[in-house]
């Protein structure tokens, strides 16, 4: 085989590719033991010449496609973890090939282009206000950690304070408020930001981890709320709304971390949970989890356009700026891949109509997992609002036997957590591919693990 030639090089990586996801239609949800041993082929030492392309693919796939988590196929439920649209992963392996440094508009005007229009489609698609401004991130980790630079940023400067420049020691003190149940996302990105993940305040939830927004204290000073829509566990959502309008004209920052909530809001049957979120001041979200996009993408959303450039953006005489949007002033990174590539072909292909579809089937495919272990006599621990279900097979030890069983049978997989001090098995229910018969042969799969028929 000549293996200089890209036409043949790409095309059995293509061919690869394909295989491997017809094989998921019959394999494994998870890698089985022998997967898992052979790994061990990759442990040699580093070879002393070069190896054809072709043979290093051949490697790669003969042992790396079968111990994959099989994420992309439909019968994957663990954590909150998406598949990846077919022209979404087309669009991956063309902006491959690409090699774009999506940091500036110079470095490319194709990417600094997309990030644009997919950025004016999401603000619609979701909502948002008009002048919204979107950073393009590897995930909503990431998100929220611009969007908190971006409140911390503002909430000092209203206090007279520049912190980009002068940092925060000395700096009047920030209040940052929390809900119980918030994502541990949000202290990591506290722990990043100087703001500490211990001082906080943390505000008490209610039995679906919503915060509560009669509890909140009084505010004085600068301050930021962190609030969730789309808890990990329940789907919940926080009181946004009611959050919002209990701070009004209090100058305090209201964030809300929407991982895979916000997509919520382009669906006219889910709106009311989202209702008066677009009062928020910024909005995280992930592109990798509900929206299918290949790894690793996330989206920050912030109200004042100018909010993201005012904490991120910094200057070089090298730097040429456009005069037009430069992605690096909305992003942590300068050197970066082009992942609003995917994030577009993703809404381009899916449409308005098609993006509904996804987010409402997912979550009528929540239900029907929710009403047939109910049926098999399981007791569900949520109230299945969105697209996440919990389920308890009994005692904590015979739930957590349960999960282990479900996950060696490999007809499908899903995790365990402990929902308000109880074992539960979480079922996300993130992707595209999943079908009404992945559910049923799912259930059936768990309901055996349980011993229910
Ligand atoms: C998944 C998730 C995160 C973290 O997102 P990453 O993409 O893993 O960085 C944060 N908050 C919530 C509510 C999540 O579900």
């Amino acid at each position: 085989m000549n293996t200089t030639d890209p036409h043949i090089l790409l095309a059995d990586a293509a061919q690869r590719a394909a295989d491997y996801l017809d094989g998921l239609k019959t394999r494994r949800a998870s890698p089985d033991k022998t997967a898992l041993e052979r790994l061990n082929q990759f442990d040699q030492p580093l070879n002393d010449g070069p190896l054809a392309a072709a043979d290093v693919l051949a490697e790669l796939d003969g042992f790396g496609s079968p111990a994959t988590m099989a994420n992309v196929g439909g019968r994957y439920f663990g954590f909150v973890i998406g598949g990846t649209l077919p022209a979404a992963l087309a669009a991956n392996m063309l902006a491959g090939a690409w090699d774009q440094n999506a940091g500036l508009a110079i470095t490319s005007p194709v990417a600094a282009k997309l990030e644009i229009v997919a950025s004016r489609w999401l603000v619609e698609l979701l909502g948002l206000p008009a002048d919204t401004a979107t950073g393009f991130v590897s995930g909503d980790t990431m998100a929220n950690f611009c969007a908190l630079a971006a409140a911390r940023h503002a909430v000092l400067a209203s206090a007279g304070w520049n912190v980009a420049a002068r940092g925060l020691y000395g700096a009047p003190e920030i209040t940052v408020i929390v809900g119980e149940e918030v994502h541990v996302s949000i202290r990591k990105v506290l722990m990043m930001l100087g703001l500490g993940h211990q001082r906080v305040v943390t505000v008490p939830v209610d039995g679906q981890g919503r915060m509560r927004a009669d509890r909140l204290p009084d505010i004085a000073g600068p301050a930021i709320v962190c609030t969730q829509a789309g808890n990990v566990n329940t789907g919940a959502f926080d009181p946004v709304g009611d959050i919002c309008t209990r701070v009004k004209n209090t100058g305090v920052w209201v964030h809300v971390d929407a991982a895979f909530g916000l997509w919520a809001r382009a669906c006219p049957s889910l709106a009311a949970l989202t209702a008066g979120m677009e009062q928020a001041d910024s909005w995280a979200t992930d592109g990798h989890k509900w929206l299918n996009v290949p790894y690793d993408t996330g989206m920050v959303f912030t109200r004042d356009p100018r909010a993201l450039p005012a904490a991120l953006a910094s200057e070089a005489a090298y730097l040429v700026d456009s005069g037009g949007r430069e992605p690096w002033q909305y992003a942590p990174e300068m050197s970066r891949r082009a992942r609003g590539v995917e994030v577009w072909a993703a809404l381009r292909a899916l449409g308005r109509q098609g993006l509904v579809a996804l987010f409402e089937r997912n979550c009528a495919q929540a239900r029907r997992f929710a009403a047939g272990l109910r049926e098999a006599g399981f007791e569900i621990l949520n109230d299945v609002v969105l697209n996440q279900v919990l389920v308890s097979f009994g005692d904590d030890d015979t739930t957590r036997r349960v999960i282990a069983r479900v996950q060696e049978d490999g007809t499908c997989w899903a995790g365990g957590t402990v929902w308000q001090g109880r074992a539960a098995m979480r079922i996300s229910v993130s992707s595209w591919a999943t079908t009404d018969a992945d559910v049923d042969a799912s259930l059936a799969a768990m309901c055996r693990a349980a011993g229910a028929g």
